[in-house]
């Protein structure tokens, strides 16, 4: 509220301000030089930018529903079940448990991170590689999805497995 006042000031707000004890913004910008505005510009754009940036690893972390365990992020699976509601894992290993312990077969919405990159994919565009390689040992998740065939194909002739079908299966 106090921004919106403050630049339809002018004038009036001025007179207004003048002997009134009380903190004016307004007042107080115009008295700024304009080198130290830029520089208190940027360290409100730069802490903004941190605070938005905290709370959404905070919203994109959180604990695995299936396990408990904390999930990282570049590794996270979100499933949205056909009531709507949205659960994240932290492997796609734990998400197939979670829904077979449900007797749930299929799902809405299947969200799985690719392997390199870490950038989230609709898991029926993904490709998915059961390998040697265990990316979480607590669970033993060894199912892999790439964006890119031929980074399945990449990762199958370094490190063996086979390609699967997606393990989810979205409506
Ligand atoms: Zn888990």
């Amino acid at each position: 509220m106090t921004p919106s006042t403050a630049s339809r000031g002018g004038p009036d707000r001025d007179r207004h301000a003048h002997g009134d004890a009380r903190f004016s913004f307004a007042s107080f910008w115009r008295k700024v030089p304009t080198p130290l505005r830029w520089s208190l510009a940027y360290v409100v754009i730069t802490v903004l930018i941190a605070l938005a940036s905290v709370s959404w690893r905070g919203n994109a972390g959180g604990t695995c529903a299936q396990d408990g365990q904390r999930i990282v992020p570049e590794m996270q699976v979100d499933l949205q079940t056909l009531d709507g509601q949205w659960h994240r894992f932290c492997s796609i290993v734990c998400a197939r448990r979670w829904l077979a312990h449900r007797g749930v077969d299929r799902v809405q919405q299947a969200i799985v991170r690719d392997a390199l990159t870490g950038k989230p994919l609709d898991a029926d565009v993904a490709f998915f590689v059961r390998s040697p390689i265990v990316s979480n040992p607590a669970n033993g998740n060894n199912i892999h999805a790439f964006q890119y065939r031929t980074d399945a194909a990449d990762h199958m002739r370094r490190f063996g497995g086979h390609e699967i079908d997606p393990p989810f299966f979205v409506e």
